[in-house]
């Protein structure tokens, strides 16, 4: 029998089975699929158990990886989901969109050499399976006379309510959109995250007690005094919704798009969902992408599935400081995306309509104490790049709505939420005692993972302040 700490010496390192490109390029389907048992079990055996488990501390959320590890490869997925659920309110989510090669994959001590244990795709595996077969979170019994209300259906909210409800305390949470998830039903397209997999989310929380008020739009069709009014204390989940468009010459031209109204109009005509977020097909064109993230990556492979003639994705710096996972850009190569690396846009070029971009080539500087290296655009250098559709993938800024900025809740000048810091006993608190923040809105733009984590942590400290 081969000796338990040495089977990643006989077992590769090897992720669920992909679609072939071929295929997945027609659709809108998850492009990996799942382990069967035996891959399962295996995959989960490569765990060293290597006493530092630098991957709990790299995730995020620090996750007992090794723990439900070693529970998936016993095959007690019940188990291993509850373990996982402790730390993780959204677990099934994380294992799909987390950038694994960034974090908990990353710091993998199998990672040099003989490659990461498959963290993500076992974590996925888990809790589909353990809900498929009828594993629930373990709830509290309800607490009499206590009501939080969760404003924002995105992954800090959803973690918030999920660790609210797991106390007992009556939760309700709204959002303007009619499904819940934000951005992760409607900014993340279907062939990363299914979104079949947060409706049956959806469904767990309202067993778990949570009551979702979708399509309220707060300001219009309830004041927030109302709110307030009538429950004990409130979290603020709004995420960051307003675009950075690097004030290019040319953002006026028909066939620029920003990227979330993009991403947004593809999903909502996949769901049959009309909310003033129109298709916006670029079928047959030419597209360029700007920007070097996964909400870049997100739009490229969205375009070639809309079967754009060619779609080119421009960044300014070099692909080793590409700041997004390196999985989204190998797919997006597969798929058939065209890099340019160290290009920087100038300007979008055209008459009515975009015609080409204008860029620069850059060099990089010396790494700042950040370690980050700034692109400088080498004089002549400039090209145009033809387009006939250009996506700005620039990243995001808080927006706060005027309902926000009215009730006492402080802003630093990028427009974030100003919270108590973690580590106090009433962390992600507002100046407004009574409402909690957390997520992008917090702390600008920035991974599923640590928005949940914020949203769980600010469960603790609502829990707090209303004296449980
Ligand atoms: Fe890895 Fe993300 Fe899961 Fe943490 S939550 S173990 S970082 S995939």
């Amino acid at each position: 029998m081969a000796d338990k700490n040495l089977e990643f010496l006989d077992i590769p390192r090897r992720m669920p089975d992909e679609v072939p490109v071929a295929v997945r390029i027609e659709g809108w389907g998850e492009i990996y699929g799942v382990y069967d048992a035996e891959n399962n079990v295996e995959q989960a055996s490569r765990c060293l158990d290597c006493g530092n488990p630098y991957c709990e501390w790299k995730c995020p959320v620090h996750n007992y990886i090794p723990n439900w590890l070693k529970l998936a490869e016993e095959g007690r997925f019940h188990e291993a989901a509850q373990l996982s659920h402790e730390t993780n309110p959204l677990p099934e989510i994380c294992g799909r969109v987390c950038p694994q090669d960034r974090l908990c994959e990353g710091a993998c001590t199998l990672e040099d050499g003989f490659g990461a244990v498959t963290i993500g795709a076992i974590e996925r595996q888990i809790t589909d399976t353990a809900l498929a077969t009828g594993w629930r979170p373990k709830v509290a019994p309800r607490v009499a006379g206590k009501r939080v209300a969760v404003i924002g259906a995105g992954p800090a909210g959803l973690a918030c309510a999920d660790r609210l409800a797991m106390r007992g305390i009556e939760t309700v949470v709204f959002d303007r959109q009619q499904e819940i998830g934000g951005l992760l039903t409607f900014g993340i397209p279907p062939f990363k995250l299914d979104k079949a997999v947060v409706k049956t989310r959806r469904t767990v929380l309202e067993e778990m007690g949570v009551v979702f008020r979708l399509g309220v739009e707060i300001g219009n069709d309830i004041s927030i005094d109302q709110i307030l009014e009538e429950f004990d204390a409130v979290f603020l989940g709004l995420g960051t919704y307003g675009a950075v468009d690097g004030g290019l010459p040319g953002l006026e031209l028909r066939g620029v798009h920003q990227a979330l109204p993009y991403l947004i109009g593809n999903v909502n005509h996949l769901l049959g969902i009309s909310d003033g977020h129109p298709l916006i097909d670029v079928s047959g064109k030419q597209v360029v992408v700007l920007g070097g993230g996964d909400t870049g990556m997100d739009c490229n492979r969205t375009a070639i599935r809309q079967g754009a003639k060619q779609v080119t994705c421009a960044y300014r710096r070099d692909e080793a400081n590409m700041p997004g996972s390196r999985r989204e850009v190998k797919n997006s190569k597969d798929e058939g995306v065209q890099f340019l690396f160290n290009r920087q846009p100038v300007a979008i070029l055209g008459q009515n309509h975009v015609e080409g971009v204008l860029i620069a080539e850059t060099e990089l500087s010396l790494p700042d104490d950040r370690g980050r290296r700034s692109p400088r655009n080498i004089p002549g250098s400039e090209t145009v790049l033809p387009a006939d559709a250009v996506i700005l993938a620039f990243g995001f800024r808080p927006d706060p709505p005027t309902w926000l900025r009215e009730l006492g809740v402080g802003f630093d000048r990028r427009g974030c939420a100003m919270t108590t810091p973690e580590g106090s006993p009433l962390a992600y608190q507002t100046e407004n005692p009574k409402l909690f923040a957390g997520g992008d809105m917090v702390r600008g733009s920035d991974l599923v993972v640590t928005a949940v984590y914020e949203g769980r942590e600010a469960a603790t400290s609502i829990a707090r302040y209303i004296g449980l």
